[in-house]
């Protein structure tokens, strides 16, 4: 009798143990539910439709996005860092002139290019940023290196670019970021605001910032943006990419987050951070977080634009509250590139 009482009482507790050790377990595995690394990026949002597209532009922005995807995931692949991955498919993404960020970023008013980017380590919560640069080729990079090599967070202009090229980084003359057709929509954004400066703005229309969120094997989440900005700024106006909370944010805890849209409205509702907090505070996955703040907040206030979340379970969500957004993910068992609405 007592040996069938004590039987009992050993499966009880191997089943107890099992249980806590299932839910302890966060840690990526390649099972259907946990892949083992994952990536998503974006490549912009705003009024992007099938009508307006031509099938060669469509082909071009699809080829891009997938070089991008392939370039992060041999990394990841391979057991390399999500920091890698990242700043290297952005850089790829930066060298692209199909992008509003690094060539093909857009013009200032004052018809110059001035560009932002930031990058966030989900395992200890450290950022780095540059906003405002003109003369660094990749600001991804620059916003690493700030991150790794100083003890600072953010670093703005002719300061930012003095520590990026005592760091190695790649420099260049400021004409390199010329592109005929970024310069073509300053100068109608220009000639639209002497007769009517409107919703049909371009400005509001189309933001063509560049994203990446990664989960490597080792479990870490890193997030990036890098961008141009919006055509025609003034005033050495930074938007949400550089900021960290506004327009990147990184948590293992919770997940990795990149925007894309009107800058201002990003920095007012810190909305990379308020879609971490809803997953910490308010208990929700990737999509509720991202349906919450991109698709209810921002769209009550007026703000344009989308994001991507991926947390450490390999889960994504691609939100957006534009007509389209150049987007897509990988992991073990899916590669998915998208444009429009589905
Ligand atoms: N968020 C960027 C900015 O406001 C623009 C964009 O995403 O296209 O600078």
């Amino acid at each position: 009798m007592i040996r069938m009482v004590l039987f009992i009482i050993t499966l009880l507790l191997m089943g107890a143990c099992k249980e806590a050790n299932q839910q302890k377990s966060h840690h990526p595995s390649n099972d259907d539910q946990f892949p083992m690394y994952a990536m998503v990026i974006h490549g912009g949002a705003g009024t992007i439709l099938k009508k307006n597209m031509t099938d060669e532009k469509e082909k071009a922005y699809t080829n891009a996005l997938n070089e991008a995807l392939s370039i992060g995931e041999k990394i990841l692949k391979n057991g390399g860092t999500s920091a890698d991955a990242v700043e290297k498919t952005i850089n790829y993404l930066e060298n692209s002139p199909l992008f509003n960020a690094g060539k093909g970023a857009v013009f200032t008013h004052h018809e110059t290019n001035e560009l932002d980017a930031s990058l966030m380590y989900g395992n200890d919560l450290s950022a780095g940023a540059v906003g405002g640069v003109n003369t660094i080729k990749n600001p991804i990079s620059a916003a690493r290196t700030v991150l790794e090599k100083s003890e600072h967070v953010f670093m703005v202009g002719k300061g930012a670019e003095e520590f990026a090229s005592l760091h190695d980084i790649e420099m260049v003359d400021p004409s390199y970021f010329y592109t005929e057709r970024r310069y073509k929509s300053l100068k109608r954004i220009k000639d639209q605001e002497s007769t009517e400066l409107s919703e049909s703005d371009d400005v509001n229309k189309k933001h063509g910032t560049v994203g990446a969120v990664a989960l490597d094997l080792q479990g870490n989440i890193v997030a990036g943006t890098s961008t141009g900005g919006m055509t025609n700024k003034k005033y050495n106006r930074i938007g949400d990419s550089p900021i960290i909370g506004a327009g990147t944010y990184a948590n293992n805890k919770t997940c990795g987050v990149s925007c894309t849209g009107h800058g201002e409205f990003f920095i007012r509702y810190a909305v990379a951070h308020a879609i971490s907090s809803a997953m910490e505070y308010g208990n929700m996955n990737v999509q509720e977080a991202g349906d919450l703040v991109i698709n209810q907040q921002l769209v009550e206030a007026g703000g344009t634009g989308g994001a991507i979340i991926l947390d450490q379970n390999g889960n994504i969500a691609m939100p957006f509250n534009t007509e389209g957004m150049y987007r897509g993910y990988v992991n073990p068992h899916d590669r998915v590139i998208k444009i429009y609405k589905d």
